[in-house]
């Protein structure tokens, strides 16, 4: 998606070992307008697809997730990272942060991600899919099924793309980044 890409350029930087920074306009402040048209853009790609529900993780999926799900009218639901005293019927997942280099455990209450549910994950970042793969693995614990990956930015570089793609997962990604080398950004096509 060209905008998205030309706005990396503008206003993204690289920091040490492959991460992007995009917290003025994607993960801690945000740019709604830009949020909606990649919204827009991921209902366009997944047009034809069976989604229920949009399913992301906390904190920097839940935009772009809402703003989906708004289009689709259909609910969203983020996986915690933290097990809320008060929640019963837990289904729970441990991932491994690239970014934060640990384990940590997402979940999801099983009232709100059940049998027969096509669903939709929606997330920020694509690096080496552990975050996908702890929701593919909360998924198939609930009896749900994940019909469709869409990513703002996957990092090609990394695993994630590869291993969701050969599990025969329709994933699509907004901005597809084939390098940070020597903190230049470069886009794969
Ligand atoms: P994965 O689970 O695919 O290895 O990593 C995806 C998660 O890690 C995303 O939800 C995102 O929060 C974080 N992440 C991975 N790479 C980057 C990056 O380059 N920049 C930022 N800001 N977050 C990243």
């Amino acid at each position: 998606m060209r905008e998205l890409k030309e706005r990396i350029l503008k206003d993204g930087c690289c920091l040490e070992g492959g991460i992007l920074k995009v917290d003025s306009f994607i993960n801690h402040q945000m740019d709604a307008g830009l949020m909606m048209r990649m919204a827009e853009e991921f209902v366009r790609r997944f047009k034809g697809t069976e989604i229920d529900k949009v399913v992301t993780v906390e904190a920097s999926g839940i935009a772009p997730a809402v703003m989906v799900a708004y289009l689709l009218d259909v609910p969203a639901v983020f996986a915690k990272k933290k097990v809320p005293s008060t929640m019963s019927g837990i289904l729970k997942s441990e991932v491994f942060s690239f970014t934060k280099s640990r384990s940590y455990n997402i979940c999801i209450s099983d009232k709100y991600l059940t049998k027969g549910e096509k669903c939709l994950f929606i997330d920020d970042f694509l690096a080496n899919g552990n975050a996908a793969a702890g929701i593919l693995d909360l998924a198939s614990q609930a009896g749900a099924e994940i019909t469709g990956m869409g990513f703002l930015i996957e990092k090609s570089f990394q695993r994630g793309g590869e291993m969701l793609r050969s599990k025969g997962i329709h994933v699509e990604s907004l901005a597809i980044i084939e390098s940070l080398d020597n903190c230049e950004i470069r886009f794969n096509e």
